[in-house]
């Protein structure tokens, strides 16, 4: 998704803005002056941090200011470290929404097409802001080999403790997944944080 599409969920918003400090009012779903000003420093300190990290391919720019402001800062730690590697790594996927994970979840089920989650809406962390998906270009073209997804994450995951890694999930291995480890592995507590406006990581 992107940042537009991100503030017309407005609720969806409010709770991502409060969950990071940036608003403190009511969970009302209500674009007010509070969400204007709440928004627009999100936005400021998307930008600082962007300053102090570096900015990467444009794609990836578009996924990662649709990230809490800590997994800003884990994203381009960890497409600088892709970069260091000399591999071409692009940021592809970053938040959702719950309807927007639920025409995902429907895909393979009621929708043509494979099956890509076993999360519906409000049971990926993708719909928390604290996950990305990525693609690796060789070449400027886009790879689907796992052995590619593979051998980035043991150059990534050697150096992270806050980071997890979609290929070490038992079911449904995701390889071009990373997320910020949570404070708890439970979904549904990370979920009742995040709608409380609380913080999860
Ligand atoms: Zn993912």
């Amino acid at each position: 998704m992107s940042y537009q599409l991100l503030k017309e969920d407005v609720l969806f918003y409010q709770r991502f803005l409060k969950a990071n400090g940036f608003y403190h009012d009511a969970l009302n779903g209500i674009w007010d002056s509070n969400t204007n000003k709440a928004d627009a420093d999100f936005v400021t300190a998307s930008a600082s941090i962007a300053e102090q990290m570096g900015k990467f391919d444009s794609r990836s720019e578009g996924n990662i200011i649709t990230l809490i402001p800590k997994a800003q800062t884990e994203a381009r730690k960890f497409l600088k470290l892709c970069k260091d590697a000399g591999k071409d790594v692009r940021i592809i996927s970053g938040t959702r929404t719950y309807a927007e994970q639920d025409v995902l979840y429907a895909q393979g089920r009621t929708a043509p097409g494979p099956i890509v989650t076993h999360a519906k809406g409000g049971q990926s962390n993708h719909n928390f802001g604290i996950a990305w998906d990525i693609g690796i270009f060789n070449n400027g073209s886009y790879s689907t080999n796992d052995s590619d997804y593979i051998a980035l994450a043991g150059i990534i995951m050697s150096g992270t403790t806050t980071l997890e890694w979609g290929g070490n999930w038992h079911s449904l291995k995701d390889n071009p997944h990373y997320q910020l480890k949570a404070v708890s592995e439970d979904v549904t507590v990370v979920r009742g944080l995040f709608e409380n406006g609380e913080i999860y990581v």
